[in-house]
């Protein structure tokens, strides 16, 4: 799922003090599920946001709406209308949600409240941690399904590096290697040969160093 989590709450206030009315807009997906963007934290969210001590004049008037997937133009469409007389949106959604908001009402500014970090999984009571980068080309098949991309603070695809002690990474002493996580899983798979094989040049065109991306998928005709 995409992980997000609320920017400093200053910085909100910043962002929207200049407004009268502004709408605090949640969405059900990803960000509900990490705890961060769903219903009940844009309830906490305006009133938050509401105590005057974040402004130097009032603080604007906040109403709390929700849209079950804000990177779905058409659920924005169809189940989003800003309220009478709000200057501004201050979307609870990841960054594309934010951008799908904006595209849809692109006479309202779309202000986000979130930083959107990584796509990761829940992997103990309110953790999330980084799996996936998105890199368009996948080698888990061959790494005991660890991804050295996201995993690894080098993005080695053929590690570890001279970096790697004890199972941890040298870039901090709480991080396991990823590399050598992999060496283990490989192991323990009794798959060690995949090890052996050397990664081509990874094609990074199909990553964001080929600009934005996109999948089509036509509807079938009956
Ligand atoms: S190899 Fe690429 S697609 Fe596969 S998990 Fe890692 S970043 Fe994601
Ligand atoms: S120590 Fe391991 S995880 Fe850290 S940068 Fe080197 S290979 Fe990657």
């Amino acid at each position: 799922m995409i992980v997000a989590e609320l920017k400093p709450l200053q910085e909100i206030a910043d962002s929207v003090a200049q407004y009268g009315k502004v709408d605090v807009v949640a969405c059900g997906g990803c960000v509900s599920v990490c705890l961060t963007g769903g219903l009940k934290s844009a309830e906490e969210l305006r009133r938050e946001l509401s105590h005057p001590k974040y402004y130097m004049g009032r603080p604007p008037l906040f109403q709390v709406q929700s849209i079950q997937r804000q990177c779905e133009k058409d659920f924005v469409r169809s189940y989003f209308t800003p309220s009478p007389g709000t200057g501004a949106v201050l979307s609870m959604a990841c960054g594309a949600g934010v951008q799908t908001l904006a595209e849809a009402f692109n006479k309202l500014p779309v202000i986000p409240a979130m930083n959107t970090t990584f796509l990761g999984s829940l992997d103990g009571p309110g953790l999330w941690t980084e799996k996936c980068h998105g890199c368009g080309n996948c080698v888990l098949g061959l790494t005991g399904g660890i991804c050295p991309v996201a995993r690894c603070a080098k993005r080695l695809l053929n590690g570890p590096c001279g970096g790697s002690s004890e199972g941890k990474c040298e870039v901090g002493g709480h991080l396991n290697c990823a590399w050598h996580l992999i060496i283990e899983r490989l192991k323990s798979l009794g798959r060690l040969e995949d090890y052996d094989r050397l990664f081509p040049v990874k094609d990074w065109s199909v990553d964001k160093a080929g600009g934005p991306r996109s999948l089509g998928r036509l509807r079938p005709s009956y």
